[in-house]
């Protein structure tokens, strides 16, 4: 199943889809391959709104490239976490609203400080499975316990490396939300 590209997965600029990947900068639209998109967002409480870090479409030729580099006994451990939580998700819970509620914890999105969407796309399409679906800043603190030191500098050099917005807002970017998941 799929259907056009929500909004919570537009470029938050221009509100036009992704057009290249992020590492290869492949034409991710017109190569009519699958394809990945990451929001990693925050909440800035005292004005109630929500700001985007990062963002980006990766292909899946990178996406494999990436979870090939790090270490196996970390990709191990996080595709084992995510199979024994998904297994105990209630499907009515994601059938109103993917998005709304943490795919690992069910912890509310509304209630995180910080969260990410994950999306897997063909053109401008959106695939329905377990993509679209939320990660929210508890979910990521369980899944940093099982990330390897080797890991843990991978994910920073990729982030040292594709990461060119403002350093103040490098900062606040936890590179473990740049797994490959
Ligand atoms: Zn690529």
């Amino acid at each position: 199943m799929s259907r056009d590209i929500s909004p919570d997965f537009l470029k938050s600029d221009t509100q036009t889809p992704f057009d290249s990947c992020l590492v290869c900068s492949k034409d991710v639209i017109s190569s009519g391959e699958d394809y990945f998109i990451e929001r990693i967002m925050r909440r800035v409480t005292d004005f109630g709104v929500t700001e985007t870090l990062f963002e980006y479409a990766m292909c899946m030729d990178c996406a494999s490239n990436m979870k090939g580099e790090m270490s196996k006994e970390s990709m191990q451990s996080i595709e084992a976490f995510f199979k024994e939580r998904i297994m105990s998700l209630d499907p009515f819970d994601r059938l109103i609203n993917p998005l709304e509620k943490c795919l690992l914890t069910g912890k509310r999105i509304d209630e995180s400080l910080e969260f990410s969407f994950h999306a897997h796309c063909r053109g401008t399409e959106m695939m329905e499975s377990i993509f679209p679906y939320a990660v929210s800043d508890d979910a990521m603190d369980q899944i940093s316990e099982l990330l390897s030191k080797e890991t843990l500098d991978e994910l920073d050099e990729f982030k040292g490396k594709y990461f060119n917005g403002p350093p103040e807002i490098a900062e606040l970017i936890n590179p473990k939300r740049l797994l490959p998941i």
